[in-house]
């Protein structure tokens, strides 16, 4: 069964149907790869940048948006409006299954962006990069340098 946390007001995200978040911890651990929730610790992973955005197959939703932990997600509300528009800029800009498309993460950034949540994106983007840094990612550190570039001169 799932448990529907908030529901999201359509029209003030632009979207053209209904989507609600949900918070479900196994789904995102699997997504991510991870056995459970002490990685989260272990790696310095705020569990926010877990969230993931998905078609629903439940007919009362278009979309959920699926969050680790919801109480955590909503600390902070500038945060929580950054990645839920970042999110849902996927609709419009959709990045495949274990695919990295720059240019796309970079597009869904300026829609947040655009609706005056460029605050927020930069505390997400410095999330991003503490996470990146503890797992020693490289390529993650890399990709969310340019992302920072590129909001600051957006
Ligand atoms: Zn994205």
């Amino acid at each position: 069964m799932i448990c529907v946390c908030e529901e999201i007001d359509p029209p003030r995200y632009g979207l053209s149907g209904k989507a609600a978040i949900i918070e479900d911890k196994q789904t995102v651990l699997k997504n991510f790869g991870l056995r459970d929730g002490n990685w989260l610790r272990l790696w310095n992973i705020d569990s926010r940048l877990l969230t993931m955005f998905y078609q629903s197959l439940d007919s009362r939703y278009d979309w959920f948006i699926v969050v680790y932990d919801y109480e955590k997600f909503c600390i902070d509300r500038e945060v929580k409006e950054a990645i839920i528009w970042h999110e849902v800029g996927h609709i419009t800009y959709p990045v495949g299954r274990n695919c990295i498309s720059l240019e796309n993460e970079i597009n869904c950034d300026h829609m947040a962006v655009k609706s005056g949540q460029k605050e927020g994106l930069k505390k997400v983007l410095d999330l991003t990069l503490d996470m990146a840094r503890s797992l020693n990612n490289e390529l993650l550190i890399k990709l969310t340098n340019e992302r920072k570039e590129r909001i600051n001169a957006y």
